[in-house]
């Protein structure tokens, strides 16, 4: 494969990622004073719940507002994912943050309460502050362990060892990897950087050398004989609690977090856990941060589940827990009863609520114009207005999809800029719901079981 091909391939990954359905938002697009933009970080509109988002924004970041709830609730396509999203995105990297659907929770491989601990647990970080070295001297002592303690080297009379808690920054493969790498031998001069596990061979050891007979001088050769620290330092890794369950419920250590499936974790093991960072939290190494579990369509989650959240949120180490529905009044599932949003009313009670409202024609402009920019799609003005004029008679979504589809029309025709009647061709070729619906009622009477029954979800 020549390498332009290889750019190519490299190129059209990144595409992929890129244009994920919310790649466009980079925050909540909102000023110093909380007030949201009118366009800004790809969000558009939606002011007064874009405003609030701010402010839990706020108390998130000021550590105000862990154990807490909310619900974003609005019609469908209204922008709830796309505010968690800007949320997610504002309080950056290091706040853990976690996304799931309420039907992940029914899965077949663990009970629904180990699913939500699961994902709880994600939504925490524990932030680790470490004393860091650097170490230099002669290798007296090399173990390579595998899999049980990871690597160790006696460099002097200091013994570097990868305990447990150091795999989890993948410390023990990275050094067991430049040992080998850079062949160690005891009576090799090494620097060794705790921190990273990386090993660098500087050369032999005086006294080794006069025991060997060396011509030449091939080899460097350097007078160290002790472990010796160069350098201090103190570094913060976060990681979440779930990473360090995973870790110490598994006796090979910091392997089975390549694993991937870790199925259910014993509950004593969190115990040990929660006292262990407890423990270092009371002696200053460790910091608890509360970070964000998102629960998509959250009516679908059962009573039990419910349950299980009410109690949960009461917890030292909850995280911020958001939640969103498009639903109203229906089913609590589990239950015969009613309530808003399917969610029980005591839990409804401890919920800060933020409403989203339906797009403007203006706002469905505006979201669908940062989308063709953000999918590099080149359109005509009046194609952009007739695919406006569509979002706000079908949904804002059809009309997103829309444009992918009408691009692919342009470049087949060896067009360069998506036109009213590429729009035209993919609204005949993709129908939306109303008319697929339509269809349907069209010529219920030909398909073989017509259900005419009134217990449908509308969709006008
Ligand atoms: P559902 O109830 O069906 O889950 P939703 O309310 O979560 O819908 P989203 O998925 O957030 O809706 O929105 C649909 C699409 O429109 C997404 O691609 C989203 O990124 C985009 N979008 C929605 N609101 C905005 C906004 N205010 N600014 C920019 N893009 C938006």
């Amino acid at each position: 494969m020549s390498i332009s091909n290889k750019i190519n391939e490299i190129k059209d990954l990144t595409r992929i990622e890129r244009i994920g359905a919310h790649s466009h938002i980079t925050g909540l697009g909102i000023d110093d004073t909380l007030e949201p933009r009118e366009v800004s970080q790809g969000m558009v509109g939606q002011i007064a719940a874009r405003k609030a988002a701010g402010i839990i924004l706020q108390m998130i970041k000021e550590g105000k507002i862990a154990g807490r709830a909310i619900l974003i609730g609005g019609e469908p396509g209204t922008g709830k994912t796309a505010i968690a999203m800007g949320l997610a995105k504002s309080l950056g990297k290091q706040t853990p943050f976690t996304a799931i659907a309420a039907s992940e929770i029914f899965s077949l491989e663990m009970s629904k309460t180990e699913a939500l601990t699961q994902a709880f647990r994600k939504s925490i970080g524990v932030k680790i502050k470490e004393e860091t070295e650097i170490i230099q001297g002669e290798v007296v002592d090399i173990q390579i362990d595998r899999p049980s303690t990871g690597a160790g080297v006696k460099v002097g009379k200091l013994t570097l060892k990868t305990t447990s808690m150091d795999a989890m920054y993948d410390l023990g493969n990275k050094m067991i990897e430049s040992l080998t790498k850079e062949k160690v031998q005891n009576g090799d001069i090494v620097r060794i950087d705790k921190a990273t596990g990386k090993v660098t061979k500087l050369g032999r050891s005086i006294s080794r050398l006069r025991e060997h007979e060396v011509s030449g001088n091939k080899v460097n050769f350097i007078e160290c004989p002790d472990g010796e620290i160069q350098q201090r330092r103190e570094d913060e890794h976060t990681v979440s609690l779930h990473e360090i369950d995973v870790i110490n419920s598994r006796a090979q250590g910091f392997f089975a977090l390549f694993a991937g499936d870790i199925g259910e974790i014993k509950s004593e093991v969190r115990e040990q856990i929660n006292q262990k960072v407890a423990e270092w939290k009371e002696e200053g190494k460790a910091e608890i941060v509360p970070g964000v579990l998102f629960i998509d369509e959250v009516h679908m989650l059962d009573i039990e589940c419910f349950s299980f959240l009410n109690r949960a949120l009461e917890d030292d180490m909850a995280p911020i827990l958001i939640m969103a529905t498009n639903r109203g009044n229906t089913t609590i599932r589990g239950t015969d009863y009613k309530a808003p949003h399917g969610i029980p009313l005591d839990l409804l009670d401890r919920l800060l609520i933020i409403s989203t409202t339906p797009y403007t024609e203006k706002d469905i402009h505006k979201i669908l114009k940062i989308r063709c920019d953000e999918e590099d799609v080149d359109i005509q003005e009046e194609a952009l207005t007739l695919l406006t004029k569509i979002g706000v008679e079908t949904s804002l979504r059809y009309s997103i999809h829309l444009i992918t589809s009408a691009s692919l029309v342009c470049a087949k025709r060896k067009g360069t800029q998506v036109s009213v009647d590429d729009i035209k061709k993919v609204y005949d070729l993709f129908v939306d719901v109303k008319r697929s619906v339509k269809y349907l009622k069209d010529y219920q009477d030909e398909f073989l079981y017509n259900d005419n029954g009134n217990n449908t979800m509308s969709v006008e």
